[in-house]
């Protein structure tokens, strides 16, 4: 049967620098990110054995654990390519996207900074997220705590920002606001858009 697999970064360990250090991305891919495969593997093979009757498992726990590590490996699959290298990635959307962000949120500004207070007031790990609701044909932005998306499993997620400590800390310390700040250097916009665009049309 078929496992989850680590996706290869789109870019270098070091092109998000000076933003988003080498080493960050080096630890926060082949470990955190590994793990969190790894982690989702182990948890469908105890199901699996628990169904052919070789095991018996705490239910409970290994859904917790499937979904914890699966929804990490959900997002950071969509992270890593929400960024773009210096130089490449930042500054503004442009198509359907940036008309949307503006006629919803009033401008990009506005959107910028509702999305950076999130990310910066997430209370501990967590991530913050730009999700298309297509029920409502509306963006809708939230924030999650640690990884756990069960009630968003619907949801298409347009553009996130992971804010554990494991995505800054050896380069920013406890500083995660200027963190979130230096992030909009790197923020793919043509991904973003091709989300958007997959969302809509869903
Ligand atoms: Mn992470």
């Amino acid at each position: 049967m078929k496992k989850y697999e680590l996706p290869q970064l789109p870019y270098a360990y070091n092109a998000l620098e000076p933003y988003v250090i080498e080493e960050i991305m080096r630890l926060h891919h082949t470990k955190h990110h590994q793990a969190y495969v790894n982690g989702a593997n182990a948890a469908l093979e105890k199901i699996e054995k628990h169904s052919k009757g070789e095991a018996q498992i705490d239910v409970r726990a290994v859904l917790r654990d499937l979904s914890f590590n699966l929804d990490g490996h959900r997002l950071h699959s969509i992270f890593w390519p929400n960024m773009a290298p210096s130089g490449k990635g930042g500054g503004k959307p442009g198509g359907s996207i940036a008309d949307r962000i503006n006629q919803e949120f009033g401008s990009f500004e506005n959107f910028k900074k509702l999305f950076s207070d999130a990310a910066k007031t997430v209370e501990g790990a967590g991530w913050a997220l730009l999700l298309y609701d297509p029920e409502t044909d509306r963006l809708v932005l939230t924030q999650v705590e640690k990884q756990n998306l069960m009630h968003l499993a619907e949801l298409q997620i347009l553009l996130s920002l992971d804010v554990w400590e494991h995505a800054y800390y050896l380069q920013y310390k406890n500083d995660r606001a200027t963190y979130v700040d230096n992030w909009w250097n790197v923020v793919n916009w043509d991904d973003v858009e091709k989300r958007f665009s997959r969302a809509k049309s869903r």
